[in-house]
């Protein structure tokens, strides 16, 4: 099975896994980049996955239904373009003969969805839309920090060898406020280093995988003694993982 990252607008990526014949895309917020790879690889569209309702997320769905063999798959609590088959949590389905599992993952919407390939000794695929980045998450459009806490609670506890395909390039921004929450991180600066190497050349930063995450994501650190201190600076009223979690969160969105 082949992974590509489909770049579109400024900092999305759509994610089009195929095997030579059949193509699946998710999140395709512009047609143009999948109808140019399909084209160019001779591919037929099988199947288009939906992890929320966001347009830089479902722009493209309609204008690709005409090239489209198979169903368009999405969150059952939102608004997406219809027809689509409506997925919650523990739904389970079928794509280029990958079994994927669907999570709830509220926080950035209130129906965000995410699909994670089913371990089966592969490194598993999770697409996680704007739940969780590279080094950061998303923001807080329509859920709660509790939400979002327990959505990402629930990614950070997959295998470590478990590839994050998100949607933004946003790591190397990231990695500077993770940088903020954590100074003393060495791994932290030493993955900005090479993140920016690699943006340098062109190069995508994704996908993580989630044993990196644990290392350098400071919204999955809110267990960690210096990421503890960093929130109570901010403001968190105490050392609770869920305040932990909503101060950083805050911070980060008055933080330039
Ligand atoms: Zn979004
Ligand atoms: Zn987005």
């Amino acid at each position: 099975m082949n992974l590509q990252a489909l770049p579109a607008f400024d900092d999305n990526y759509i994610w089009m896994l195929h095997d030579g014949v059949s193509a699946a895309v998710v999140d395709p917020g512009d047609a143009g980049p999948v109808i140019a790879a399909l084209d160019a690889q001779g591919l037929e569209l099988a199947a288009i996955l939906v992890t929320h309702h966001h347009p830089d997320h479902v722009g493209g769905v309609d204008e690709l239904r005409p090239r489209l063999k198979g169903p368009v798959y999405g969150p059952a609590r939102e608004k997406i373009p219809q027809p689509f088959e409506p997925l919650t949590d523990g739904s389970r389905i079928e794509v280029l003969g990958l079994r994927f599992d669907v999570m709830d993952v509220p926080g950035h919407t209130a129906g965000h969805i995410a699909y994670v390939t089913h371990d089966d000794g592969a490194s598993p695929l999770l697409f996680c839309g704007d739940t969780l980045f590279s080094a950061g998450c998303g923001r807080l459009f329509e859920g709660t920090a509790a939400q979002m806490h327990q959505s990402l609670s629930r990614l950070a506890a997959l295998p470590g060898s478990t590839r994050v395909c998100c949607t933004h390039e946003y790591t190397l921004s990231n990695l500077k406020f993770a940088s903020a929450v954590e100074p003393g991180n060495a791994e932290i600066a030493d993955y900005a280093r090479h993140c920016q190497a690699v943006r340098a050349q062109g190069r995508m930063t994704l996908p993580s995988t989630i044993a990196r995450e644990l290392r350098i994501n400071p919204f999955l650190r809110w267990a960690e003694p210096a990421v503890i201190e960093t929130a109570i600076a901010q403001g968190a009223p105490d050392r609770s993982p869920v305040h932990v979690f909503a101060a950083l969160r805050e911070w980060k969105n008055r933080y330039r």
